[in-house]
């Protein structure tokens, strides 16, 4: 099951699985075999109920891709709601669709370590699952900086739930990855907005180039399968190297902690 199947990186991810060999059941608002919006809660049970009807009860994998970018005329709620909400509920709906050594994969972004300033309280409240106040706080910051603050929690919700009960103590894997700049119609449409169009170019990328969005799906197609069976909470970075340059000594980060506080909290 891929969300956002029917542009860039979810498009390309349902056409590498599907040349695989494997079924691949689409959802996204328009031209998909489930057509939901996943801003609503009611488009994401309903999107659930319908994936789990197509598939017969059981899933082998899911990729999380729907998602919206910040625009300056794009009301922060509206990324809220498609890019936190729209993934971590989607995802917990799918989990008991899920067989064991199945394996999923929430597309975050890079977004989360090389734009500055991402407010501390939004990130929380997505955290904390108050879609209301997510909502409230996204539209007083704007959905510019929405868009890193959503990336963010659903980085940090992948981490805390990889390694939980309903996950790996399920034998199920959990993963995210981080993307850099991909050329997809999302930054085609970035680039032809006049405020934010000249902030991409901003952006160093050492390898010189953006990504495409097949190189996402390769990745994507490993976290899935058996040659990716050891991966569990990563956070997988593909940007052509601007989080490394930009952030080169800020993780992974030495762990400030006595040998006998990390056996406390082992053993609590
Ligand atoms: P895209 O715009 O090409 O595709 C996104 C898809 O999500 C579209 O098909 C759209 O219809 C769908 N979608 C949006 N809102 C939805 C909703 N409410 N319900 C259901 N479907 C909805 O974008 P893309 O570049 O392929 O982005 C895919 C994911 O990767 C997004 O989550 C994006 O934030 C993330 N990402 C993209 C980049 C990049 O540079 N392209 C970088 C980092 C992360």
């Amino acid at each position: 099951m891929v969300t956002g199947a029917a542009s860039g990186i979810g498009a390309a991810c349902t056409a590498r699985l599907r040349d695989g060999g494997h079924s691949v059941i689409g959802v996204d608002r328009h031209q998909a075999d489930v057509v939901a919006d996943l801003g609503t809660v009611d488009g994401r049970m309903g999107a659930v109920a319908a994936v789990s009807r197509l598939c017969g009860g059981s899933l082998a994998g899911v990729v999380t891709c729907a998602g919206l970018a910040g625009a300056p005329d794009r009301k922060g709620s509206l990324l809220a709601s498609v890019n936190y909400f729209g993934t971590v509920d989607f995802l917990d709906g799918l989990r008991p669709l899920l067989a064991e050594n199945g394996s999923a994969v929430a597309i975050s972004s890079n977004s989360t370590t090389v734009q500055p300033a991402i407010p501390a309280e939004l990130v929380e409240a997505f955290l904390a699952h108050d879609e209301e106040l997510s909502r409230t706080l996204a539209d007083q910051v704007g959905s510019l900086v929405t868009y890193p603050a959503s990336k963010l929690a659903v980085a940090h919700w992948v981490r805390r739930m990889a390694t939980g009960p309903e996950w790996a103590g399920s034998g199920v894997r959990l993963n995210a990855i981080a993307p850099g700049m991909i050329e997809t119609p999302m930054v085609a449409g970035m680039r032809a907005d006049p405020e934010v169009g000249p902030l991409l170019d901003m952006l160093p990328i050492p390898i010189g180039r953006a990504g495409q969005p097949e190189e996402i799906a390769a990745l994507v197609e490993l976290l899935l399968g058996p040659d990716g069976g050891f991966f569990c909470g990563s956070v997988l970075f593909c940007d052509g190297g601007s989080d490394a340059l930009l952030r080169t000594r800020d993780w992974p980060a030495a762990w400030d902690i006595t040998v006998r506080d990390l056996g406390q909290q082992l053993g609590s």
